[in-house]
């Protein structure tokens, strides 16, 4: 099974991609997800969480409030090391479980989409690496206009992340999103067929 990474800066158009390699066929890992499963209301990171930070971060019903976690959780290297010491050893079993679970059911191409995979340097473990690129600028005005965010906070989450040209070094193929969604189809079809026709595997 080929084990290719998809990533890209917040706002590029990774899910939309994400999506176009799911219809292809291909297996698609959601790293975001996964993170969001461990601590799940009664999921055994979610009481440990608990224990570490205190009963406050969680809602009325038991679930995680995220924005107390993060205001406790954030304040210091200490405090975000021990949250990661929760929940990273869990969002890396179910990862791993994930991908066994594609090779056992025989997919040819398992994708891992995962915003932060040059951040973390996990972009070393795939057999190739996607890349979806787009002006900075451009993902800003996308976010304001399609999630809603603030211009201020869309800028602050973008500065938080790899800068563009790190990531797009890391890459085995750059897909160009800061045209239409019309040319981000054409140039998705285009690259998974030329993964495809270089894998070994087919
Ligand atoms: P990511 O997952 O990388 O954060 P998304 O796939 O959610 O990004 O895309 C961010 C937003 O931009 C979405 O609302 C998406 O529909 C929109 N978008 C993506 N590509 C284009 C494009 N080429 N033109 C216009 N809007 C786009």
């Amino acid at each position: 099974m080929e084990l290719i990474g998809l990533t890209g800066g917040i706002g590029s158009g990774k899910s939309t991609v994400a999506t176009l390699c799911r219809e292809r066929g291909w297996c698609v890992v959601d790293a975001d997800g996964i993170a969001r499963d461990v601590v799940e209301l009664g999921k055994p990171a979610l009481s440990e969480l608990a224990s570490a930070f205190g009963e406050e971060i969680l809602l009325a019903d038991g679930s995680l409030n995220r924005k107390e976690l993060a205001r406790r959780a954030f304040v210091d290297k200490e405090h975000t090391e021990l949250l990661n010491s929760i929940t990273h050893p869990r969002i890396q079993e179910e990862t791993q479980r994930q991908f066994a679970l594609a090779r056992e059911e025989g997919y040819g191409f398992a994708v891992y989409d995962m915003p932060l995979l040059v951040d973390n340097g996990l972009d070393k473990d795939m057999d190739c690496v996607i890349v979806v690129d787009v002006d900075e600028e451009e993902r800003v005005r996308r976010l304001v206009a399609s999630r809603g965010l603030e211009e201020e906070d869309a800028r602050r989450r973008i500065a938080a992340q790899v800068p563009d040209e790190v990531r797009r070094a890391a890459a085995t193929h750059i897909i160009d999103n800061n045209g239409s969604l019309e040319q981000l189809r054409a140039r998705t079809a285009e690259v998974l067929d030329s993964i495809e026709s270089e894998s070994p595997k087919v």
